[in-house]
């Protein structure tokens, strides 16, 4: 990956044997599986393992020529402290603009545009759940089909309920999450809610007045079904009270009209799971290329997973656009860095089994693999968990790594399209916003043939360069936002739950 690296990873399918020789002499010692680390030089103990140019550990012991060197025979570097970073110090590269790129999205009369157009159905608190879905599957069946112009109908469930400390002042995160999931962009601003009646979270508390832009066609006031309305005389009467709502939003939704409008109306969040030691030499610097191919077109792209970049601190904060970008970069891990320690783990309690099996010794050779989906573009804005996101450009918007939490956070932000790199492989999907999802590995790609998008393991082949799959993807991704393509997650209707990030206590 770098000129001074100590170590490279073995590319191959399956991993080599002992007693492989490289045309450069270095010869195997031992098998080294795929994506695992081999030393190139003698590695005495106290040694710093250079990966990327950087330290991702130091030898425990002398390692040999040779050598597989694995996560237990690594020291892994202590974290950056927060003190004295470099402020926006790094001159951006000169990315020139790039015009000409569009896409078929809805416009919506806040000026955000959809890639989809779906009736979602706000919850105010888990209990209402079971009624929604019930009302969700009726509506399938019985209503979808005169409405040839809507996606889809999705019931926001959510696992927020009375039990919560509501009042905390970190309860302030999973309540503007779900205000702000309501007004993605992809449900054409019909917020519709179904409430329980006696709940902490009442829909004023959740969508106040002025909450939502209100267009020429919609009432002032906010559209509840509330279950425990003495009008509702049985479960049937909930449900009926629900499907005559969804028709007035439906009609609506269904009278809308894709248009054409510039590529800078994408609003693109990325993350990676079941990342792989290819995750940081295939897809994610194709993601990165594809991000500044975003960024120079006037989109805005969001990359998040806090604990999964607090080891390149230092070199975000240089990227910052300005000294105070790169404050609100250090308030966000701060926070986060006292929230890991309430619960008495640090950073590195993020690596799992898989990324060790798949060549990653720990969260620093992790984080240096995830950051690159960032591109190279100055980092022009922060978003706290939950909110949402008003401006274009490279934007931090700060999220634990756990892909669900990090998804729903992005879809609060007003993500319009989702990109996801896996190289462990995950059937990762979201009903709210197309997921494009991305092999590390051709491996991978070959047996999940139906599940992954684009395969970038064809950069380790040496099939296609960096460049070539990240401009296949920027194709790949105005194909998708216009509806011309569906992704595999979309094809086979696979999509996880929205998880909330509530720190505040639960009572
Ligand atoms: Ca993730």
């Amino acid at each position: 990956m770098h000129a001074a690296d100590n170590v490279a990873i073995v590319a191959n399918d399956g991993g080599l044997p002992a007693g492989t020789v490289f045309p450069d002499g270095l010869t195997l010692i031992e098998r080294v599986p795929q994506g695992h680390k081999v030393a190139l030089v003698d590695l005495p103990q106290g040694t710093a393992v250079l990966r990327y140019n950087v330290p991702i550990g130091y030898a425990l012991r002398d390692i040999a020529r040779g050598s597989w060197v694995n996560e237990k025979l690594l020291q892994m570097p202590d974290a950056r402290t927060l003190e004295q970073l470099p402020l926006a110090t790094l001159q951006a590269p000169d990315l020139a603009p790039l015009e000409g790129y569009s896409f078929e999205g809805y416009r919506n009369a806040d000026g955000s545009v959809g890639t989809r157009n779906i009736l979602a159905i706000t919850t105010t608190v888990q209990c209402v759940a079971g009624v929604v879905e019930f009302a969700v599957q009726r509506i399938k069946a019985e209503l979808l089909a005169r409405y040839p112009h809507v996606d889809d109908v999705v019931g926001l469930e959510h696992s927020y309920c009375c039990g919560v400390a509501i009042d905390a002042p970190d309860a302030i995160i999973p309540i503007r999450t779900l205000r702000n999931i309501s007004l993605n962009p992809n449900f054409g601003g019909e917020v519709m809610v179904v409430s329980l009646g006696c709940e902490k979270l009442q829909a004023e508390r959740l969508l106040p007045p002025g909450s939502i832009p209100i267009s020429d066609q919609r009432d002032a006031a906010l559209d509840v079904v509330c279950l425990q309305a003495e009008q509702h005389v049985g479960f049937m009467s909930m449900v009926d009270s629900i499907l005559a709502s969804a028709v007035v939003h439906l009609e609506r939704l269904n009278a809308r009209r894709r248009e054409t409008v510039p590529a800078s109306e994408l609003v693109v969040g990325v993350q990676c799971g079941g990342s792989d030691a290819f995750s940081g030499v295939t897809a994610n610097p194709a993601v990165g290329f594809c991000t500044d191919l975003l960024v120079r077109a006037g989109a805005a792209v969001m990359f998040s997973e806090v604990t999964e970049v607090r080891d390149g601190i230092a070199l975000l904060t240089a990227r910052a656009s300005t000294p105070d970008v790169a404050q609100a970069m250090i308030r966000e891990m701060a926070w986060y860095d006292a929230y890991l320690q309430k619960g008495m783990v640090d950073r590195s309690a993020n690596t799992t089994p898989g990324n060790k099996k798949g060549g990653l010794s720990n969260i620093v050779e992790k984080a240096m693999g995830s950051i690159v989906k960032s591109g190279s573009a100055a980092i022009s804005g922060v978003l706290s968990p939950g909110e949402k996101l008003k401006q274009k450009g490279l934007i931090f918007a700060a999220t634990p790594a756990s892909d669900f939490i990090c998804g729903t956070l992005q879809l609060a932000a007003g993500m319009n399209l989702h990109v996801f790199t896996t190289g462990r492989g995950t059937p990762y999907g979201l009903a709210e916003v197309p997921v494009i999802k991305v092999a590390t590995r051709s491996d991978l790609a070959r047996r999940w043939h139906d599940l992954m998008d684009v395969n970038a393991g064809r950069i380790a082949d040496g099939d296609a360069s960096i460049e070539q799959v990240g401009w296949e993807l920027f194709h790949l991704m105005l194909d998708v936002a216009s509806g011309r393509k569906k992704t595999w997650a979309e094809h086979w209707k696979l999509h996880n739950a929205l998880v909330l990030f509530n720190p505040a206590p639960v009572t």
